[in-house]
């Protein structure tokens, strides 16, 4: 190497430096970001200029010049979407899997990696309640888990139809009915449009956006063949789980293959008195969750999970001559996630489930839930807040009257930046929705937000 003495240390301590910086200015920073992308095009645009910089330098100069644009998206202060933070321990095991720069693709490549896959595979299994012969692969976000499930679910319909998805591709093959509840998340529809499988029929759902079993049971009866039924575990304006007990018989009396969306409700799972929530939900067939939410590990990570450990080797896998398998034949990492090259992002998840234990896990969820709902009951006490949703697990929806006034009590809200919460539209209505799903977020965070909030309306109400 030509560099003398230490060509990493230097650049790597600034980076240490200017994340603990960043770090610590979360408790009292502005929220919301100062500058918009567009008004930092300049600092990180224009021609790639000639001469390289010292790596210490880049490091210095992203930090500088990013920070503005920043959103505080891991203080205890944002609400916003379903966003978590970063537990120390994930984000310290991010930063060691960058440096390892394993290629978490095969057994014999990268061992280190997938044994701490497996393990963090296996622990979550057990905490969400899942059955035991499923299979785990760590993807990059609930979309691509949505993905890897429903590709197993596809492969498996039509392999039980007699039809080789892949000799024989999808043009001609059965058609598989895709059911999905009114309010799933759309990376659903996104994940049914990546398989070729069209838009899904829509099955009405009730007032907390739960699907209704009945009108699943008359639109599954209204047909024949292969049929696929997503279910969701945390609706993201009510946080609300569907019925599995009667909607999984249901699904499983037509013989459906049923997959559950549960990006932040999976983890419920993991929490006792949380128990009627889930019920049931173990028995669908493939299950998919993120990690970067309710957990708290950096982006990006998902978790793919496959009751039909076969199913998702088939649909995922891949044989090539360069792809040397490990002698005892068990799962390569590349089998159950649709890329081959890529960062062991399942080591976070093994480190943040190691800092918690199982006591961890389930006092880390019950404490969102804690908070969500002090929020919601602060919040209906003032007159002319109304919470639109039963506060079961982590989102609040809130109205202000009329669709104006919730609107600019937003806008207010994110001006004044003491919260970020973001808009959205429910049931008709124009709603501010809370989701507390950073495990920093204590009681002062709720009693700041209350107070956000409050004087937000009091504001707009005054100049109205
Ligand atoms: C966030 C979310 C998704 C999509 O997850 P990504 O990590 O953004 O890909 C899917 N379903 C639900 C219910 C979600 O909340």
């Amino acid at each position: 190497m030509s560099a003398g003495g230490q060509p990493y240390s230097e650049a790597l301590s600034a980076a240490a430096r200017r994340a603990a910086d960043w770090l610590e200015s979360l408790p009292q920073r502005h929220v919301g970001p100062a500058k918009s992308a567009h008004d930092l095009a300049a600092d990180f645009g224009g021609p790639l200029p000639a001469q390289g910089l010292p790596a210490a330098a880049v490091v210095e100069y992203l930090a500088d010049k990013a920070e503005p644009g920043l959103m505080a998206m891991p203080s205890g202060r944002f609400f916003g979407w379903v966003i978590g933070g970063t537990l120390p321990a994930a984000l310290a095991a991010d930063w060691l899997v960058s440096a390892w720069d394993q290629n978490a693709v095969l057994r014999v490549s990268a061992p280190a990696m997938a044994a701490i896959e497996d393990a963090a595979g296996r622990w979550l299994v057990d905490l969400l309640g899942l059955p035991d012969e499923s299979d785990v692969g760590f993807v990059t976000g609930a979309t691509m888990a949505n993905f890897a499930g429903l590709a197993a679910a596809r492969w498996s319909l039509l392999a039980d139809a007699g039809w080789d998805p892949d000799r024989d591709g999808l043009f001609g093959a059965p058609r598989i009915r895709c059911l999905v509840g009114q309010e799933r998340h759309d990376s659903v529809d996104l994940a049914l449009r990546y398989l070729g499988l069209g838009r899904p029929v829509t099955v009405p759902s009730d007032r907390q956006g739960r699907i209704l079993t009945d009108g699943l049971d008359r639109q599954l009866s209204a047909g024949s063949g292969p049929a696929l039924v997503c279910l969701q575990a945390g609706n993201l304006h009510s946080g609300a789980f569907d019925p599995f007990v009667e909607a999984v018989g249901v699904a499983k009396a037509h013989g459906a293959w049923v997959h559950v969306d549960g990006a932040f409700g999976l983890w419920a799972a993991a929490v006792p008195e949380l128990a009627a929530l889930t019920a049931g939900m173990d028995l669908a067939d493939s299950w998919a969750s993120d990690a970067h939410k309710t957990l708290n590990v950096p982006y990006d990570c998902g978790i793919a999970v496959v009751r039909d450990a076969a199913a998702l080797r088939s649909a995922m896998g891949v044989q090539a001559s360069y792809l040397i398998r490990a002698a005892d034949g068990a799962a390569d990492p590349l089998e159950k996630v649709p890329e081959l090259s890529r960062r062991a992002r399942g080591v976070p998840v093994w480190a943040a489930l190691r800092s918690l234990g199982r006591e961890g896990v389930a006092h880390q969820v019950r404490e969102l839930v804690l908070r969500a709902g002090q929020l919601a009951e602060q919040l209906a006490a003032l007159e002319g807040i109304e919470v639109l949703n039963d506060v079961d697990y982590t989102q609040v929806s809130l109205a202000f009257g009329d669709d104006a006034t919730t609107r600019a009590v937003t806008a207010r809200v994110i001006a004044d930046g003491k919260v970020w919460m973001s808009g959205s539209h429910w049931q008709g209505k124009d709603v501010l929705r809370v989701s507390v799903s950073n495990w920093s977020t204590d009681a002062d965070d709720v009693g700041t937000a209350v107070e956000a909030v409050s004087s937000a309306f009091a504001a707009v109400r005054a100049a109205g």
